[in-house]
């Protein structure tokens, strides 16, 4: 029984192919994870580093409180079961479950009892006696599962266990599966590329596509609240349809138009309450999702009616997949017209070829993606809302209160859209608002509050109580106003990044060795950023040699940091201030380093030359070259 947390893990083999990037994840004792996605997307590399049977190229990777990545697989507690079982053919099903408990010298009896209570477990006591030859292919996995229990691993591994079964050992052998982890109360990771099986298995789910992680998040969730088009069109069958087309808001409407279409229906601007604003004017492009079960061959069933070409129909006995196209005038055969959609039906339902029918949307249930990007437009925790603003000297008229604008922000006077993220919104403050609701997205609670006329969010702490007003705080650093579409006031930029290396020296040391006294040499680390040098701790420069490799030195690294992991110092890299921000209580300046500038919380005056001193310890560190994160 073990948690697991994967820290920016990355794999990166000899041959460049970047199979893993920066995945991060905690894994809670006893959960059950599937990491699904298509072939190639570095499911199995992920499992196989995590039990050690691949190395990791940087990241860290932590079974309950150790540090796993220099572990030996033979000693990080885990058991894998592989799509091939990977039995000894000459083994009887008892010798090849007790043959990795005699390598560990294990007493007879104590291997005898775990044997005969895995048998017990997967009901195969009877077989005990009998080589895999003679045995079907469940029965062959459920040895190579025993195999993996007896060991009573704190994690197990399951690589695709169920691919060389037929459909229906498959599902069989699934819930089995899921039993097993019941029953054994460990940790369970299970790679997949079967949708169905991710669903039906996992406690939370992990989508991969290309390297890198999509969205974690419960079966569930997925369904209802995918982050992308590519996660909408993965989970759930038939696939979601997907639409071109357009939102434009009028008052407390908008009109969702898909293309090459009649269809242009009215939905209430609740069903968009955390959509990203900028998407509702007409003018961009966005994919609109709908699942086949969320359209019905009634058209009285939902308020919202659209018009289709039937061209076939399949009859699945429970229910009917009506094929269809939304553009009546579509000549298409083959199923790629963009206006393609498959309704389901009830069973029994038929329709002519040709035939046009009327069908309802339930249109609370739509999906709206980015066309290009494939993100969705409204995420569960939106990055930033809008509302209208006015400025009037060192006064902001915003969320129906006057907010006194410090000095770094003093646009002209005038109208404006102030555009303020979720980050920025707190419970510290004195705009009043009224408290909406919370939900929880996964492990967040995320606030709705209505401050004028206009909901904001707010992540707040689990131990807050909420009254039905509250005072609620902006961070005006984090803001942004706009006029015609211009941006006058930006944000703070909070992400400095500058360039540098690390090397490493001879230093004189003293060591004592057999109570004598001596004098000798040690390796150094040193970080050369902006024409300093900063001490490089051992333990990091040991965490940059893992991931880089011993070529890291006086190769190129980016270092990231905050405003506040950087100071003003005695020493340091020296540069001049360039601009002062004055936001009230906090106050930075911006200095040129190179061709960046950085931004730094100061406290108090500083003068015109200042050096900077970096937090090394605070620093995310990335290989450029290859375009990875090491620290
Ligand atoms: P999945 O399990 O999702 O099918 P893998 O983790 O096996 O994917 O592979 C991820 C990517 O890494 C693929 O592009 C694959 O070709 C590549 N890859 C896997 N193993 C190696 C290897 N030993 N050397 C080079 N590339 C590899």
């Amino acid at each position: 029984m073990a948690n697991l947390q994967l820290n920016h893990i990355y794999k990166v083999y000899p041959n460049g192919v970047k199979a893993v990037n920066d995945f991060c994840m905690d894994i809670e004792d006893k959960e059950f994870i599937v990491f699904v996605g298509p072939s190639g997307c570095g499911k199995s590399t992920t499992l196989r580093m995590i039990a050690g049977l691949e190395d990791i190229t940087a990241g860290e990777l932590r079974i309950g409180d150790m540090v796993v990545n220099d572990v030996e697989p033979k000693d990080r507690d885990i058991a894998m079961v592989f799509q091939n079982y990977a039995l000894y053919p000459h083994m009887s099903v008892y010798e090849n479950m007790a043959f990795g408990l005699r390598l560990r010298h294990l007493p007879k009896e104590e291997i005898d009892q775990k044997v005969r209570e895995a048998a017990r477990i997967l009901g195969i006591t009877e077989y005990l006696d009998r080589k895999p030859k003679a045995m079907s292919g469940g029965q062959r996995q459920r040895v190579a599962l025993g195999r993996a229990i007896v060991r009573n691993p704190k994690v197990m591994l399951l690589d695709e266990p169920l691919s060389n079964l037929d459909a229906k050992l498959r599902t069989a052998m699934r819930s089995e599966i899921s039993k097993l982890h019941h029953k054994l109360q460990t940790t369970f990771i299970y790679v997949t590329h079967d949708q169905v099986e991710a669903m039906t298995m996992g406690t939370r789910i992990v989508v991969m596509k290309d390297g890198y992680i999509q969205q974690i998040d419960t079966p569930r969730n997925l369904y209802r609240f995918p982050g992308n088009k590519f996660v909408a069109g993965f989970i759930g069958t038939p696939q979601m349809n997907f639409f071109e087309g357009t939102l434009t808001q009028h008052g407390k409407k908008v009109t969702v138009a898909l293309d090459n279409t009649e269809i242009s229906l009215d939905a209430p601007i609740e069903y968009f309450h955390k959509a990203d604003r900028s998407y509702l004017d007409g003018s961009k492009s966005v994919t609109v999702g709908i699942r086949a079960e969320h359209i019905s061959t009634d058209p009285d069933k939902y308020p919202y009616r659209a018009k289709c070409r039937v061209s076939h129909v399949e009859e699945l006995g429970t229910d009917c997949q009506v094929y269809a196209d939304f553009n009546l005038e579509s000549d298409d055969v083959v199923g790629e017209s963009p206006t393609r959609v498959i309704i389901k039906a009830p069973a029994g339902s038929t329709y002519g070829v040709d035939s046009v029918i009327t069908v309802s949307l339930d249109l609370s249930q739509l999906h709206f993606f980015d066309s290009e990007t494939e993100q969705t437009i409204a995420p569960r925790i939106p990055q930033e809302v809008v509302t209208d603003a006015t400025v009037s000297g060192s006064t902001l008229t915003a969320l129906n209160a006057q907010i006194s604008l410090p000095q770094s922000i003093r646009p002209e006077d005038g109208e404006y859209r102030l555009y303020i993220p979720t980050s920025a919104v707190s419970l510290d403050g004195d705009i009043s608002a009224q408290f909406l609701e919370e939900e929880d997205v996964n492990g967040q609670r995320l606030v709705h509050l209505l401050a004028g006329d206009t909901v904001l969010f707010s992540i707040v702490g689990k131990d807050v109580q909420l009254d039905k007003t509250v005072k609620l705080g902006i961070d005006l650093k984090q803001v942004r106003l706009e006029r015609n579409g211009e941006v006058v006031v930006q944000p703070l930029n909070c992400v400095n990044t500058l360039k540098g290396t690390i090397s490493k020296h001879k230093v004189a040391a003293v060591v004592e060795e057999n109570g004598k006294v001596k004098n000798t040499t040690e390796l150094a680390f040193t970080f050369d950023v902006g024409g300093a040098s900063f001490d490089c701790p051992r333990e990091l420069a040991m965490r940059l040699v893992n991931g880089g490799g011993q070529h890291i030195f006086g190769k190129e690294l980016e270092f990231r940091f905050t405003p506040y992991d950087v100071h003003v110092a005695e020493q340091g890299i020296a540069t001049t201030v360039e601009f002062r921000s004055n936001y009230g209580k906090e106050q930075f300046v911006t200095c040129p380093v190179g061709e960046q500038k950085v931004n730094v919380l100061v406290d108090g005056e500083v003068g015109d030359n200042v050096c900077l001193s970096l937090d090394v310890g605070s620093l995310e560190i990335h290989e450029v070259a290859r375009g990875i994160r090491l620290a």
